[in-house]
């Protein structure tokens, strides 16, 4: 399931547990996707099925109306359906400043503020799948409506961000950690779990590689002193013949030319007598050395 879809049919089964919430969540999704008709009539339409229900329980729950529920097809687009819910005449709604369509009225208390955001996202919001990418943005029509979403994210320290769009402004959230809060300051949990489940893999997969790309570059510097040791030994071999080495120097240096790509460590368990990692390269700076004196760099 997409995760905008699974975003909102889990808000849509939060219900605030006091009234003043109730009315904070019904009031955002009215002021963004409402339409009062002259004598006071209510409608409320939205492409998903899952808010269309909510406004339904609320304005039942709230103000006991009578709501019909109607289903239409987009003309445009792609022919998704038009869910709408019209309640006969609601006054206290009809009153409530938090419900006009061109307003920056907020909610004075935070639990309402909570309420507002989950009710604006339901009817404006969207969020990437988490494995694409971090993004979270409410679609508005009107520069006021982008800014009352700014201001009422900023209220809980989520700085948004606004950029226009074809049709209307996206009030957006890019960083991982400002979506989780906001998730969790809707009541998104199953959400949540699913988007920081993605945020700790991505974490981990990270730190995998970073891990890997060290032991790649650790492999290449070893590769590297090994080449130049076997050109070193080559050298000496060039120059005066391995036999004119002391033994344990000689061993050591046919040792290396057997296995031009064993580590210290292994050249030492080859050697016999066993020699420890420090003594293997001791005696190789000491083949260096004769490798440099007779003039190889
Ligand atoms: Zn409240």
């Amino acid at each position: 399931m997409p995760f905008s879809l699974s975003i909102k049919n889990e808000l849509a089964r939060v219900f605030p547990e006091q009234r003043c919430c109730e009315r904070s969540e019904l009031a955002a999704i009215v002021s963004l996707d409402g339409k009062w008709s002259e004598d006071g009539k209510l409608e409320v339409t939205s492409s998903n099925a899952a808010a269309a229900r909510k406004v339904y329980t609320l304005l039942k729950n709230l103000y006991q109306t009578e709501n019909r529920v109607s289903v239409r097809k987009q003309r445009r687009l792609d022919k998704k359906n038009l869910y709408g819910v019209s309640a006969q005449p609601v006054e206290q709604l009809a009153d409530d400043p938090l419900a006009q369509p061109d307003t920056d009225a907020l909610p004075s208390k935070g639990c309402c503020r909570r309420s507002f955001l989950r009710g604006a996202f339901l009817a404006r919001g969207s969020a990437t799948n988490p494995n694409r990418g971090y993004h979270l943005e409410f679609w508005t029509n009107s520069k006021r409506e982008a800014e009352r979403i700014v201001g009422c994210l900023e209220s809980f320290d989520l700085a948004a961000g606004i950029s226009p769009r074809k049709r209307g402004l996206v009030v957006y959230l890019k960083d991982g950690e400002k979506i989780a809060h906001l998730l969790r300051l809707m009541g998104a949990h199953r959400a949540l779990l699913r988007f920081e489940d993605v945020r700790i893999m991505k974490g981990m997969r990270g730190q995998v590689n970073r891990l890997v790309n060290c032991e790649t570059a650790n492999m290449d510097k070893t590769v590297q002193a090994a080449m130049k040791q076997v050109a070193q030994i080559r050298r000496i071999q060039e120059k005066i013949g391995l036999d004119k080495l002391p033994p344990k120097l000689r061993e050591l240096a046919r040792l290396r030319l057997e296995h031009p790509y064993a580590t210290l460590t292994e050249l030492g368990d080859l050697l016999t007598p066993r020699v420890t990692k420090s003594g293997v390269s001791y005696r190789m700076r000491r083949l260096s050395r004769i490798a440099e004196d007779l003039g190889a760099g």
